[in-house]
């Protein structure tokens, strides 16, 4: 007889619910806020608490340097190596620090797509399905931005609920000499809650501190912001913070969610619900599923297919910063976007990704992103780079590799085990930045390969934008979730966030685990009314 993996939960049930969600980021965040106003009872169980508004939200030395707001997890490589990944555990998770450029994947990138290193998986619904919830996530999240500037996107059928931010002069510059080089640049779309109607009536004071840093002014369309904490004071939403998910038990058969294991406060307790949704984030998704082996689901909880934990991808993604000779007194930078080596074709052999404008680097954040690079470097200097410096974002996209994987050991912990896919389109991207910056003007400047998001100088210890580990489609043996998010093997559990995406293009990915969110939570006002 097999063994059992992991010893059995003796329930003794706190409490049942309607719903329980695990985690309030983008994914359980944006599906508590679609499910509250049917009245259901909901339990939203959250590792975190809220993020402290404190002046440091908005200092680039606790940020960038001491890492204050990521979590104090210690996590292995495949070499066994141990590092800090980059996550973080608030209401709202990563969407609390995230920089809140909300874009829509490409109609191709629903589709195969072939690449240097392979060919990206279809998804089970195409563009023209997701469209509706994309709009109702941009409505939600009250995104700034014009459809119909970016030849590559898709059709909308709406427009954003409000114009896009304004380029400041710089970055107006710079636009318009790429359109004079026959680009194709547009106003990127921006979840920060500015109005600049004259005079200005909302709480954004067109800051530097968004991408990367908590909004000390609560004026970035968040999760917690937008979704959470508008449910706060509901009789049917109860929420509870610090309450750490390790694992779910089943009834006898397998199939159904009966217990949801919680520390808190380092006491146990466990909720039950009808309906049991996960959304801790890609890899801590994984690892509840794979904790939660029996002896109906001995590889882990919904795994009969071996695919839970497989193919992570976080984006082949470079930060660059071009050295201009005059200074660059931009304050937010992160207005401007370009597609046009999105996909292949005009003599590319491969999809390069995309390129975005970045947040405005600093001195500090520098030493915090490349603190071997830096170290000896004076302050001055720094001060003069960041001066001078344009941020670029390139992003390209990474491919879904059943070898890219989370697992857990028998301590729980999470082994990341991970090889960047792309790298020639990634190459080719930067050369192609490097043509671009001809028709800005820098050609014969400086330019910097910064890792923005790698301050421990461990490509996987970036997880900002984690996804797969479970994704979804039509046949169990190869995927995970169905087409609703539903486990095929069980018949009351969900998972909302970024790990059901089968692929990940090469846009940020907040917007489509929102839209997802409430495309899910749709289908689960359906369900429950039936
Ligand atoms: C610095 C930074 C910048 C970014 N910029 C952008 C951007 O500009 N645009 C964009 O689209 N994306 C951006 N992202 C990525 C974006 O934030 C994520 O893709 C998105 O938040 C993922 O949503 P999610 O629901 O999968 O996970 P999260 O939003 O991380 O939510 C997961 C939640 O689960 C909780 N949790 C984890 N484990 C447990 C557990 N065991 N029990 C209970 N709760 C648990 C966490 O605390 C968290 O609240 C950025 C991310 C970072 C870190």
């Amino acid at each position: 007889m097999r063994r059992r993996p992991w010893p059995a939960i003796v329930s003794a049930v706190t409490d049942h619910y309607d719903v329980i969600i695990v985690g309030s980021g983008a994914g359980g965040g944006t599906l508590a806020h679609t499910l509250a106003p049917s009245g259901m009872r909901i339990l939203l169980l959250e590792r975190g608490d809220f993020l402290t508004r404190e002046t440091d939200n908005w200092n680039p030395g606790p940020v960038f340097v001491d890492g204050k707001y990521i979590s104090q997890d210690t996590w292995y490589d495949a070499d066994g190596q141990p590092f800090q990944p980059q996550v973080h555990y608030f209401i709202g998770g990563a969407t609390k620090l995230y920089g809140a450029a909300l874009y829509r994947l490409r109609p191709a990138d629903f589709g195969e797509i072939k690449h240097a290193d392979g060919v990206s998986p279809a998804w089970p619904l195409s563009y023209d399905d997701f469209e509706p919830w994309y709009t109702k996530a941009e409505w939600l999240y009250q995104v700034r931005g014009n459809h119909g500037e970016d030849p590559t996107e898709g059709h909308w059928s709406k427009q954003y609920p409000w114009p896009p931010v304004s380029h400041e002069p710089r970055v107006q510059q710079i636009s318009n000499a790429l359109s004079d080089g026959g680009y194709h640049p547009f106003h990127a779309p921006c979840g920060i809650l500015l109005d600049e109607a004259d005079p200005p009536v909302s709480e954004c004071v067109r800051c530097a501190w968004c991408d990367g840093y908590p909004c000390l002014v609560h004026a970035k369309a968040d999760a917690d912001i937008i979704a959470v904490r508008p449910l706060l004071g509901r009789p049917n939403v109860n929420l509870v913070v610090n309450a750490r998910v390790e694992r779910m038990e089943t009834d006898p058969a397998g199939r159904v969610v009966t217990g949801v294991e919680v520390t808190r406060e380092g006491e146990r307790e466990v909720y039950s619900a009808d309906i049991v949704v996960i959304s801790a984030g890609a890899a801590n998704s994984a690892r509840i599923l794979l904790r939660s082996a029996s002896e109906r689901h001995p590889e882990g909880l919904a795994n009969g297919s071996d695919q839970v934990g497989r193919n992570y991808m976080f984006h082949n993604s470079n930060a660059v910063v071009a050295l201009g000779r005059e200074p660059n007194d931009t304050v937010f930078q992160k207005t401007l976007g370009l597609s046009d080596f999105y996909l292949a074709g005009n003599g590319r052999d491969w999809p390069l990704g995309s390129i975005q404008m970045l947040g405005k680097s600093n001195a500090m954040a520098l030493k915090g992103e490349e603190p071997k690079l830096t170290r000896f470097a004076p302050r001055w200097s720094l001060d003069k780079v960041a001066r001078h410096g344009v941020d670029f974002w390139l992003t390209t996209e990474d491919m879904p590799q059943p070898g890219n994987r989370v697992t857990v050991d028998r301590a729980g912990r999470v082994h990341l085990a991970y090889r960047p896919t792309n790298d020639e389109e990634a190459r080719a991207l930067y050369h192609e930045l490097r043509q671009i910056l001809n028709h800005v003007g820098m050609a014969d400047h400086h330019v910097l390969d910064k890792n923005f998001y790698m301050r421990m100088n461990v490509p996987i210890a970036s997880c900002a934008h984690q996804a797969g580990t479970c994704r979804f489609g039509t046949n169990p043996a190869t995927s995970v979730l169905d087409v609703n998010c539903k486990a095929h093997e069980l018949d009351n559990l969900y998972v909302v966030d970024t790990s059901f995406f089968p692929s990940i293009g090469a846009v940020n990915p907040a917007l489509t685990a929102m839209a997802n969110a409430i495309r899910v939570g749709e289908h689960l006002l359906r369900r429950m009314a039936a």
